[in-house]
C-alpha cells in the first residue's frame, strides 16, 4: 500500500494549513488553490505548488467545483482534500471527482448525500439503534400536517431545514400561534441558502448537552469512536468552545452510545473521518446530525487520544487499514479550543481588515492553529473566524487555566475579537462549575457584555 503523491487541498486559512503539514510529515506534495483575495495567504506559501483559480467571492474560487478540478487536473495530482466548509459536504462534487480520476478524501458520494439530508440521516440512524431527537418522519409537506405533527410531538418545538447547516432554516416555536408564520420563515431561508425548502419537526429540548463523537472508519469496516467532545458553548447555534472529553456523563452510557454508534458506521459502509452529533438531556442521547468531514474543533479530539485524525484521513483514503482498535484507545487529561473570532465583541458584526500587531500565545500543552500572520488582511469574503487556540491540561481546571493563560498572552491589533468575551467565559462559575448548556452563552450575554466593557 502507498500513501497518495500529491494532493490538493480544496480550502484555506488554517485548515489548508493544518492538512500542508500533515502532508508534509508524510512525504505527500501539497497543491493548494487559492483566490485572488488570497495572494499572500499562508497556504499558498507553505504548499509545494499553488493554483490561482478565480476571485475572492467563494463561488468564484473554492467553492467552484469545475475550477477546483481544473487546478487538479494541471497539477496531477492524485486526491483531493476538501477540508471543512465549501466543498467539503458536496455529494456532486465528490462524484466528479472519483469520475475525474481523483481520490475525493471522504466518504462515499452516496453517503454524504445521505448524511447531507437531516430527514435521511436521522432514519437512517433511527433504523441503526441510534435514537434521533422525537420529531416528524420526514419533511412536512403543508399546513395541514405541520398542525397534526405539531399537536402530536407537543411544544416547544424546533422547525429545522433538511439541507442546511450553521443554524440556517432554524426556528424554535413556543405555541401554536407561532407555528405558521415560522414554518413559512424556516422555509424561506431554506430555499435561499440550500435551495432545497424541505423542513421539518423536532422536540426543541430545552438547555441540552451537544455531544459528538469522533469517527473514524477504514475500507475495510473497521470503525473507531476516537472519543467525545462537549460543544455546547454555542451563539447562534454556532460553536465557540469546544472540550474533550465530555463533562458529567454516565460512563455506562456513554459508552453503551459508542458501541451503537461504531455499529451503525459499520452497517452504513462508512470509511474516512466523520462526526456523529447528538442533544443531552442528562438522560437520554438523541442523534441531530451526522458530518462527513473533519471538524473546525477535531484538535481536542487529538490532544487527549494522541491520535493525528488528519493524517488518518489522508492514510484511510490512500487505503491503508486503521491499525488502531477500540481498546488501544484511551483519553488523557482535558484539551479546550476557543474560536477566535474577527467580530466586534458587543454586536458580533464581523470585523474585517489589516492586523497591525500580532502576538500569539505559547508554552507547554499550547497549540495554535492559524493563518494569521502581522499585516495579513482578513477579507469580508471569509469566514471570521482566524484561529483556534487549543491547551492540553491534566485535568480540565489545568486546561481552563492554561486557556487562560494563552488568550491574555494573544494579542491581535487592527481588527476587534472575541478574545476578551472568551476570557470572561471561561472565569464564569457557570463554565468552571460544568453548568453548562447549549443556552449557557445567550441567557449570559448581558452579563459577559458588561464584563467586557467594564
Ligand atoms: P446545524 O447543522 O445547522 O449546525 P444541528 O442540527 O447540528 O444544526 O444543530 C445545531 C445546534 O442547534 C445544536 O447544537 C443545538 O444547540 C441546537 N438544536 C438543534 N436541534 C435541537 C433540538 N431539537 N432541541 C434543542 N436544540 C437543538
Amino acid at each position: 500500500m502507498k500513501l497518495f503523491k500529491r494532493i490538493l487541498i480544496a480550502n484555506r486559512g488554517e485548515i489548508a494549513l493544518r492538512i500542508i503539514r500533515a502532508c508534509h510529515e508524510m512525504g505527500i506534495e501539497t497543491v493548494a488553490v487559492y483566490s485572488t483575495s488570497d495572494k499572500q495567504a499562508q497556504h499558498v506559501k507553505l504548499a509545494t505548488h499553488a493554483i490561482c483559480i478565480g476571485e475572492g467571492p467563494s463561488h468564484k474560487s473554492y467553492m467552484n467545483a469545475a475550477r477546483v478540478l481544473s487546478a487538479a487536473e494541471i497539477a496531477g495530482v492524485d486526491a483531493i482534500h476538501p477540508g471543512y466548509g465549501f466543498l467539503s459536504e458536496n455529494a456532486e462534487f465528490a462524484t466528479m471527482c472519483e469520475n475525474s480520476g481523483f481520490h475525493f478524501i471522504g466518504p462515499k458520494a452516496s453517503t454524504i448525500m445521505d448524511m447531507g439530508n437531516k430527514i435521511s440521516a436521522r432514519e437512517i440512524m433511527k433504523a441503526h439503534d441510534l435514537l434521533p431527537v422525537p420529531g416528524s418522519d420526514g419533511a412536512i409537506q403543508n399546513l395541514e400536517q405541520l398542525d397534526q405533527w405539531a399537536n402530536k410531538i407537543g411544544y416547544p418545538l424546533i422547525i429545522k431545514a433538511a439541507s442546511c447547516g450553521g443554524g440556517r432554516g432554524m426556528r424554535i416555536v413556543r405555541n401554536q400561534s407561532e407555528l405558521h408564520h415560522a414554518f413559512e420563515d424556516a422555509r424561506l431561508e431554506a430555499e435561499k441558502t440550500s435551495k432545497d425548502p424541505s423542513c421539518y419537526l423536532e422536540k426543541y429540548i430545552e438547555e441540552p448537552r451537544h455531544i459528538e463523537l469522533q469517527v473514524l472508519a477504514d475500507h475495510d469496516s473497521n470503525v473507531v469512536i476516537c472519543g467525545e467532545r462537549d460543544c455546547s458553548i454555542q451563539r447562534r447555534y454556532q460553536k465557540i468552545i469546544e472540550e474533550a472529553p465530555g463533562l458529567d456523563i454516565d460512563p455506562k452510557q456513554l459508552q453503551d452510545l459508542k458501541e451503537k454508534a461504531a455499529l451503525a458506521c459499520k452497517k452504513i459502509g462508512y470509511f474516512g473521518a466523520g462526526t456523529l452529533e447528538f442533544l443531552y438531556d442528562g438522560d437520554q442521547f438523541y442523534f441531530i446530525e451526522m458530518n462527513t468531514r473533519l471538524q473546525v474543533e477535531h484538535p481536542v479530539t487529538e490532544c487527549t487520544t494522541g491520535i493525528d485524525l488528519v493524517c488518518w484521513q489522508i492514510k484511510i483514503a490512500s487505503g491503508f487499514r486503521l491499525n488502531i482498535s477500540q481498546d488501544d484507545i484511551s483519553t488523557n487529561g482535558h484539551a479546550i479550543e476557543c474560536r477566535i473570532l474577527a467580530e466586534d465583541p458587543h454586536t458580533g458584526i464581523p470585523s474585517p481588515g489589516k492586523i497591525t500587531q500580532l502576538i500569539l500565545p505559547g508554552g507547554p500543552g499550547v497549540r495554535v492553529d492559524t493563518h494569521i500572520y502581522p499585516q495579513f488582511i482578513i477579507s469580508h469574503e471569509y469566514d471570521p473566524m482566524i484561529a483556534k487556540i487549543i491547551v492540553h491540561g491534566t485535568n480540565r481546571q489545568h486546561a481552563i487555566s492554561r486557556m487562560l493563560g494563552a488568550l491574555k498572552e494573544l494579542t491581535i491589533e487592527g481588527i476587534s475579537t472575541n478574545r476578551d468575551t472568551l476570557i470572561s467565559i471561561l472565569r464564569q462559575d457557570w463554565f468552571k462549575n460544568q453548568n453548562i448548556h447549549t443556552h449557557s452563552l445567550s441567557n449570559n450575554m448581558e452579563k459577559l457584555k458588561y464584563e467586557i466593557t467594564s
